[in-house]
């Protein structure tokens, strides 16, 4: 990345990090595998004509993308100004210029409006962006209310960053939310989901949850969600919160977000964001699972059958997943309740693992008779009576593992296969 300002200021453009690169830089945080953004008074072509490989990404609008031998990406993107903008998403057309000050007006939170020239060690910071840092704020450069309605995608960036850095929302700038929420509605699916995905995953979720109801910005995402009574809510976000992972999985943490959405309506919310349809699938199949962490599994004693059976019904790869997810929803009870109720997931968890430690069966695959086996047994054709016969010998197999053998199997297979052809 010095590589390519030395470049760029030796054909006389001297030229800044931007964005978050300087924001972490300055908070210390570490950028794994994140974009490294420059800006530059030089014109996109110029950037063009000075290294071997650049794609031009967004020529009309400044940027071209470097592509250095350390392999990095560096997006170069000239000085701008912005026209209007009148659809709330993009400007009509912007101005190229080379003054550094009027770049980094344009652009969204002071905490992103600062720029570094790490040849000269110098630290462009017109909006107060380092006192915003330190205050830990998000904070619109001018006006809020301006500023969100030029570009609806901003107040979703806004609480983004809240969950990312654990920041607060600058009292005016969380107060315009409200009022821009029909430009929000503008955004196109796959930014909201793009957003609400960062957040989700982010160390200060619950935060940026109880932002996005608070400010509307719920209602704009998931109306179902934003009907919730304010405890319910709270809960939601607290339990996302109290989802472990390093990084954070996903689907977990959408699956706590959403686990207060009518069940049916939880992947169709998930595809309408534009969220991957195996995304959106998983997520409602845990969602369902979850709401059916029965009280047989948590009685003492418990027999194993009960549990394997429910292993089978959930599937039993997701059951490292269900079991985080009432980890994390005992995390979220109040301490009066949550003594006890840590004893009962603990219950739970050593009897799951046990019984998917046991080598019992516990979905038709991992019976010791495939559907061809099942064939070739009962002499009979293929259909729909082979995946039924399986199911059958699962269902005796889950409350007697110890027939789960070619040999044990075969009884039992011919027995219902006799009954059902009579
Ligand atoms: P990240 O850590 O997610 O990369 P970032 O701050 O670098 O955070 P980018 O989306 O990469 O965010 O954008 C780079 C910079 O471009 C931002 O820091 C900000 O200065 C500016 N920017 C990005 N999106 C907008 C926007 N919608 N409105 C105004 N400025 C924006
Ligand atoms: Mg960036």
């Amino acid at each position: 990345m010095v590589g390519v300002l030395t470049s760029l200021a030796a054909a006389g453009h001297r030229s800044w990090v931007v964005g978050g690169a300087v924001r972490d830089l300055l908070l210390h945080r570490p950028r794994h595998g994140l974009d490294f953004d420059l800006a530059t008074p030089a014109e996109p072509t110029q950037v063009m004509a000075l290294f071997p490989r650049v794609i031009p990404t967004g020529l009309e609008h400044g940027t071209v993308t470097i592509l250095t031998p350390d392999k990095l990406k560096i997006e170069v993107t000239t000085f701008r100004g912005e026209g209007a903008y009148s659809d709330g998403r993009r400007p009509e057309s912007v101005t190229f210029h080379t003054d550094l000050d009027a770049d980094l007006a344009r652009r969204d939170f002071t905490i992103n409006a600062m720029a570094f020239d790490p040849l000269a060690l110098e630290l462009a910071d017109p909006y107060g962006g380092q006192r915003d840092l330190a205050a830990r704020l998000i904070r619109a450069v001018g006006t809020a209310r301006d500023r969100f309605a030029e570009d609806g995608l901003r107040p979703l960036r806004a609480v983004r960053f809240a969950g990312q850095l654990g920041f607060r929302l600058d009292d005016a700038t969380r107060q315009a939310i409200r009022g821009a929420l029909p430009v929000v509605r503008l955004v196109s699916r796959e930014r909201m989901a793009e957003e609400l995905g960062r957040l989700a995953v982010s160390p200060h979720v619950a935060r940026a949850f109880d932002l996005l109801a608070s400010t509307g910005l719920l209602e704009v995402l998931a109306p179902p969600l934003a009907a919730l009574p304010p405890a319910r809510l709270g809960h939601l976000g607290a339990v996302a919160g109290g989802l472990g992972g390093d990084p954070p999985d996903l689907r977990l943490r959408l699956t706590a977000l959403f686990h207060g959405a009518p069940v049916p309506e939880v992947e169709g919310l998930l595809t309408g964001l534009r969220f991957p349809g195996r995304v959106a699938s998983e997520v409602a199949a845990l969602v369902a699972r979850h709401a059916c962490l029965r009280q047989d599994l948590l009685e003492d004693p418990v027999s194993p059958a009960v549990v394997r059976r429910w292993l089978a019904g959930v599937g039993p790869a997701r059951a490292p997943a269900l079991l985080a997810l009432r980890d994390a929803e005992v995390a979220a009870l109040p301490p009066a309740r949550r003594i006890a109720a840590r004893g009962a997931a603990r219950r739970l968890r050593t009897r799951v693992e046990a019984a998917l430690a046991s080598g019992a069966p516990l979905e038709s695959g991992a019976l010791a008779l495939d559907g061809r086996a099942l064939m070739a047994l009962l002499g009979c054709p293929p259909g729909p009576h082979v995946g039924e016969g399986l199911r059958a010998l699962l269902d005796l197999a889950l409350d007697e593992p110890g027939l789960n053998s070619a040999a044990g199997l075969a009884g039992p297979a011919r027995d219902w296969w006799a009954r059902r052809s009579s």
